[in-house]
């Protein structure tokens, strides 16, 4: 690094003070912009002269660590190798700051005004007076059969809030527990913690590719008797990309084989050095099957969400997140939203991507009804028109008016953006190959029946297909469903959502069908409920794309060799054996070799051009875009037919 030798001081110093200030460095050829590398020689410029941290009188360890410019986890950790465990958040005693300060070559300077530090500020809406403390939102990542959903499983039933044992009555794709936690003062308070309820890494990339950032916190689980896998790796990948902070939960302990160490170890190899190693990764030991070390981990959880000072303004119109959304049979449309700013209200009216309506009721994981949610709370919400997509922005505005306006520009702005795209129409075929190929993870699906009854009944057996379906399959996502004629604002939902339309019993009204052309909407209509779902199971199973199988037509020999004035060659061929067939699938063979497969571009009998010509008779062929052949090749022509599934 230049910058080192101009401060003279050698890259290893260098780099270990810009991780105290929290740049990360890729070694010694790190580019640094003209900011990142002014605060170095500001911080390391004051040294030499001794350096002097201002501070107000009732600092915290945050504040004291960010008036010397140096991280506070980096200042917690100081704090521990000087035999102190102190969380961020709380108050340092005089000799103690100036213990930590002289430890990082400061001298504290106390000032009469107390200082505000709108350090994490800059993430949130809204003046720095309004924001208040939330809850930290938690996801947890890491390779199948580590232990996701146990640890979920387990958290949730050890730390209810309300404290019922197992009072968590629905799956909502989040829930908030309490955990006891001891404060400054050493007095116990209950504090929440949210955690997404999606183990996998399918939702948290979903999320983020649609702009949504809402885990604050990752837990890494890696299982103890088995190391780091593949998915463990996609998971820090994960993590590092949305720059979400990681905890590493080493699970399984009860097992005789668990050999933490040896995560630890591995860990290292993909820059994640934990704290015993002088690295900065928390990793706690637990099990979800005994329930060891979860307390801790939920410990450290709060005490790194302590560190980003996570706070949001609960004033004003709600703003968050879809974390899941579904067409629940009897229900309709639900979605659990995230707020994450202000608070969201029964009556409000609410844009979700481009789906909206009034809030008409709010549940939450408990079943509970609610009248309001406030930020980092999940709550599953009743009333929107459709089902949205996980991590779609939602937002609560002033009246249905606005709300329908902003969802329709959604719905154009989709359309045109599919447009630009080439417009490629998403068929049922499509899908089901995509499936095939492990490419797509969602079938999104319109249903229109003649009556509530038998849209319902439908759904029911859609339902069946989704609680049923592997892994492998591709999830069913419901967007809409409803009685009636397919209409055009159907197929224009279709478009935004990129969903298939199905009806039971009904049409598609003469404009909808036309939309349907037009924006490449695939349209499928069925009288026969086994049809449908029969259908729909195949597509799942990625396996609606025919297979096809080789079937003979017939042979031909080479005799004689023409070439045209425009230099295509004609080969004057005898038909061996059963009948070449224009348009179809040729082999040529030389000896044993296939020299090559094309397809029978022109086939002609004396002078005529022929569709296919028997055996026993002479013909001319030309095959497309090859002109190698020789006397004595053989042809053998063939077709692919499709193969019926059993
Ligand atoms: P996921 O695929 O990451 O969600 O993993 P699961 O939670 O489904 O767990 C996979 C398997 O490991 C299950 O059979 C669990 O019972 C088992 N398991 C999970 N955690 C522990 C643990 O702490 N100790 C032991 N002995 N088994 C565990």
């Amino acid at each position: 690094m230049e910058l080192a030798k101009e401060l003279r001081m050698t890259t290893a110093e260098l780099v270990t003070t810009l991780n105290d200030l929290g740049v990360k460095t890729s070694g010694a050829n790190t580019l640094l912009d003209s900011d990142t590398a002014n605060t170095v020689r500001e911080v390391l410029g004051k040294s030499s002269a001794g350096k002097i941290a201002e501070i107000s009188a009732d600092a915290t360890l945050k504040e004291i660590a960010e008036a010397m410019g140096i991280l506070p986890n980096a200042a917690v950790k100081k704090m521990m190798e000087l035999g102190e465990l102190i969380a961020p958040h709380q108050r340092l005693a005089k000799p103690l700051a100036d213990r930590l300060a002289s430890a990082y070559g400061f001298t504290l300077r106390t000032k009469a005004e107390p200082k505000h530090v709108p350090a994490a500020a800059a993430r949130h809406k809204g003046p720095a007076g309004a924001m208040q403390p939330r809850p930290p939102v938690v996801t947890i990542m890491g390779h199948v059969d580590h232990g996701k959903t146990s640890l979920l499983d387990m958290i949730r039933k050890a730390n209810v809030v309300g404290g019922e044992f197992g009072g968590i009555t629905q799956h909502i794709g989040a829930y908030q527990v309490e955990v006891d936690h001891k404060n400054d003062s050493g007095e116990l308070e209950k504090r929440k913690i949210t955690f997404l309820d999606t183990p996998g890494h399918e939702a948290f990339t979903e999320m983020r590719a649609r702009g949504a950032s809402v885990t604050d916190i990752v837990i890494l689980v890696v299982a103890a008797d088995d190391g780091i896998m593949p998915q463990t790796v996609e998971a820090i990948n994960h993590a590092r990309a949305a720059e979400v902070p990681l905890i590493v939960a080493i699970n399984k302990m009860d097992k005789p084989d668990a050999s933490p160490d040896r995560i630890k170890q591995q860990l290292t190899e993909h820059s994640l050095v934990v704290e015993e190693y002088g690295g900065e990764v928390i990793a706690v030991p637990v099990s979800a099957k005994t329930g060891e070390g979860i307390s801790d981990l939920l410990e450290y959880v709060l005490l790194l969400a302590d560190v980003g000072e996570l706070k949001a303004d609960p004033h004003g119109h709600a703003e968050g997140a879809i974390v899941e959304a579904k067409i629940a049979p009897g229900r309709g449309p639900v979605a659990t939203v995230l707020v994450q700013s202000g608070t969201l209200r029964v009556g409000d009216n609410l844009v979700a991507g481009a789906a909206y309506g009034k809030v008409r009721a709010m549940t939450n994981e408990r079943g509970e009804r609610m009248l309001k949610a406030l930020p980092a709370t999940p709550v599953e919400v009743i009333g929107l028109n459709y089902a949205p997509a996980a991590g779609d922005a939602v937002r609560v505005v002033k009246d249905e008016k606005e709300a329908r306006h902003i969802a329709d520009k959604q719905i154009d702005k989709a359309r045109q953006t599919r447009l630009a795209g080439g417009m490629r129409r998403v068929t049922l075929d499509d899908l089901s190959r995509q499936a095939s190929e492990g490419i797509i993870k969602d079938l999104n699906l319109i249903v229109k029946g003649d009556v509530q009854g038998s849209v319902e009944a439908v759904l029911g057996q859609l339902n069946k297909l989704e609680e049923n379906k592997t892994e492998t399959e591709v999830r069913l996502s419901l967007k809409l469903s409803g009685a009636g004629n397919i209409n055009e604002s159907d197929i224009s939902l279709a478009v935004a959502t990129n969903a298939i339309v199905i009806g039971f019993n009904v049409r598609a009204d003469v404009a909808a069908q036309k939309a349907a052309d037009r924006d490449g909407v695939d349209v499928r209509l069925y009288n026969i409920i086994y049809d449908l779902t029969a259908d729909i199971e195949r597509a799942m199973k990625g396996l609606l794309t025919p297979i096809y199988e080789e079937s003979p037509l017939g042979k031909a020999e080479v005799r004689q060799q023409f070439r045209t004035p425009k230099g295509i060659v004609i080969a004057g061929s005898y038909v061996t054996d059963g009948k070449l067939v224009r348009g179809a699938n040729v082999r040529v063979l030389r000896g044993k070799d296939v020299v090559h497969t094309g397809k029978i571009d022109t086939l002609r009998r004396i002078k005529d051009d022929a569709r296919e010509v028997a055996q026993g008779f002479e013909c001319g062929i030309v095959i497309s875009d090859w002109i190698d052949v020789q006397v004595g090749d053989i042809f053998d022509c063939f077709e692919m037919k499709v193969v019926e599934r059993v």
